[in-house]
């Protein structure tokens, strides 16, 4: 009998997109699939050492799991590391669970330069203004900070056509809804074929 392998989903979008949202209500749909955690190098916000969010860890022992050849890929991001382990990943999909990496833009392309199997899902806000609006709205950044956000969005937004799937999260209820029935349709496939 031939061997169940999981599927690996791959999920990015610009900052304020709305992704953790809608991958945790999605989630919370098909607890079957795993959210894989990521290596940090950055510190732990309030109540996140609790919810196993990342694998925090020094720079020095991230450094050592690069020289170990430990990640699919890691990436440099606003200045700490950030990376995906393989035994995170490759652990859960060679006993047949699908796996989910929620990861940046630059993460997300060298993983399908590794994996071209992957199936990526790009989250995006219905527009520029909008996410500018959203950004206001959460009053978590200054204006500076929100300046630099929204001339990231637009230069990320030009990468949703190297995706397989692009979503628009107008509403969060029907966009996580969305999320969840593409998941399903991507970690079906292998029991389909
Ligand atoms: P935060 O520090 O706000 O949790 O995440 C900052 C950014 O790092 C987000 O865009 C997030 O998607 C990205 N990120 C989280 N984990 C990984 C990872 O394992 N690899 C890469 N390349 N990016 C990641």
């Amino acid at each position: 009998m031939e061997k169940q392998v999981g599927k690996i989903i791959v999920v990015s979008g610009p900052s304020g997109a709305g992704k953790g949202t809608l991958i945790q209500a999605a989630l919370r749909q098909c607890p079957e699939i795993h959210l894989a955690i990521s290596a940090t190098t950055r510190a732990p916000r309030e109540g996140e050492l609790e919810s196993g969010a990342y694998y925090f860890l020094s720079e020095d022992d991230f450094k050592a799991h690069i020289q170990d050849n430990a990640f699919i890929e890691y990436c440099l991001v606003h200045g700490n590391y950030y990376g995906t382990l393989k035994k995170e990943v490759f652990d859960r999909v060679n006993v047949g669970t699908s796996v989910l990496l929620e990861i940046d833009i630059q993460g997300a392309r060298k993983v399908r330069a590794a994996l071209p199997d992957i199936s990526g899902i790009f989250i995006t806000p219905p527009s520029l203004a909008i996410l500018k609006q959203r950004l206001i709205g959460r009053n978590t950044d200054n204006t500076s900070a929100i300046d630099i956000r929204m001339k990231q969005a637009s230069t990320e937004m030009a990468e949703a056509a190297h995706y397989d799937f692009v979503l628009v999260n107008e509403r969060v209820d029907s966009a996580s809804d969305e999320l969840y029935r593409l998941i399903s349709q991507i970690s079906c496939l292998d029991q389909v074929n």
